[in-house]
């Protein structure tokens, strides 16, 4: 049996976030407690103006003995996920506000943890994504969410060949929705910043089809594996690492380029997801990355290892061409 759940509302426009108090009225939403980092406090004010709340720092200890209603995350990525948890912990409605469109889990009933890999929470009751705070968001998160956006490509043909290889389960509807989005975000690739909608709506179509699919298939997959890798290693070796979404970015280049090898379908794809993220500016080799040659190779030998999930990784020998393959798709020189 499926137990599909989406959000209730979704609001995307200029000046949405001022749209929470008629939410909270029409969902019967009382005293929220707001998560929100540093630099987006002061939006975690407006939602506060606009309805009374506690604002706090995910990173700080929770008052236990308050009842809070509900729960708001207010922020860019990290910010969203902690809230996602705490109100799943404790058994709250959650509503998110994304001041960035720096990641797909805007929405999604996923959340990334310390460590990497992703855990199952509950999808937001409601999404309220306003376009004229996410555009003024730094460049480099727009860029990110532009990386975690056309991971899709691979995620799917990885899910393809899990279905084929494994007998595992495919939804072909959240595969195509998915699809869909990586492909919308990558003929717009030079629109992106003058018309965030774009990609605000693609993130968003990738957290319904993870919610359709049940797992974090439709919009994970090989290059999501890479990502991880490099999270831990970075905490392994104290270097750091890049956004999510920007090493997902780079990840969705070489398992593309595997991909390629082995079906012998879709010449030239990799060279053009390369080319689509050099219009957004976000990084498509280990330099840009900031990773270190020797670092980008291990992380590589260590992505099939991260979790258990079959994708194009298994179909070659990483640990011994790790080197190889990075050189072939020019992630390092
Ligand atoms: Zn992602």
């Amino acid at each position: 049996m499926k137990n599909i759940e989406l959000p209730r509302k979704v609001i995307v426009g200029e000046g949405a976030i001022h749209s929470i108090k008629e939410i909270c009225n029409e969902l019967n939403l009382k005293n929220p407690l707001i998560f929100s980092g540093n630099f987006t406090k002061k939006f975690a004010d407006i939602i506060c103006g606009e309805i009374k709340g506690e604002v706090v720092s995910p990173d700080k200890e929770i008052s236990k003995n308050k009842n809070f209603g509900f729960v708001c995350g207010v922020g860019g990525g990290s910010t969203i996920d902690k809230a996602k948890i705490y109100a799943f912990n404790n058994k709250l409605l959650f509503i998110s506000i994304p001041t960035a469109a720096s990641h797909d889990g805007i929405a999604s009933p996923y959340a990334s943890v310390r460590g990497g890999v992703s855990v199952k929470t509950n999808s937001p009751l409601a999404v309220i994504a306003d376009t004229k705070i996410i555009s003024d968001a730094p460049k480099n998160l727009t860029a990110s969410g532009f990386g975690d956006a056309i991971s899709n490509f691979t995620a799917v043909l990885d899910w393809k060949l899990a279905r084929d290889e494994k007998n595992e389960y495919f939804g072909d509807y959240a595969a195509s929705l998915s699809n869909m989005s990586a492909e919308i975000v990558m003929q717009n690739s030079k629109k992106i910043f003058s018309d965030i909608s774009i990609l605000v709506e693609a993130l968003l179509s990738s957290s319904v089809a993870m919610a359709i699919a049940g797992s974090s298939r439709p919009a994970s997959g090989s290059e999501h594996l890479f990502s991880h890798a490099i999270d831990t290693l970075s905490e392994k070796y104290k270097f750091k690492r890049a956004l999510h979404g920007e090493q997902c970015g780079v990840g969705t280049i070489i398992s593309a380029y595997l991909h390629e090898i082995y079906s012998h379908k879709n010449k030239g794809g990799w060279k053009k997801i390369k080319e689509a993220l050099k219009d957004v500016g976000a990084p498509t080799n280990a330099y840009e990355l900031g990773i270190t040659r020797k670092h980008i190779i291990e992380a590589l030998k260590f992505a099939p290892k991260v979790r258990d999930r079959w994708t194009i990784f298994n179909k070659f020998n990483i640990e011994e061409d790790a080197e190889k393959i990075l050189e072939g798709c020019e992630v390092i020189e």
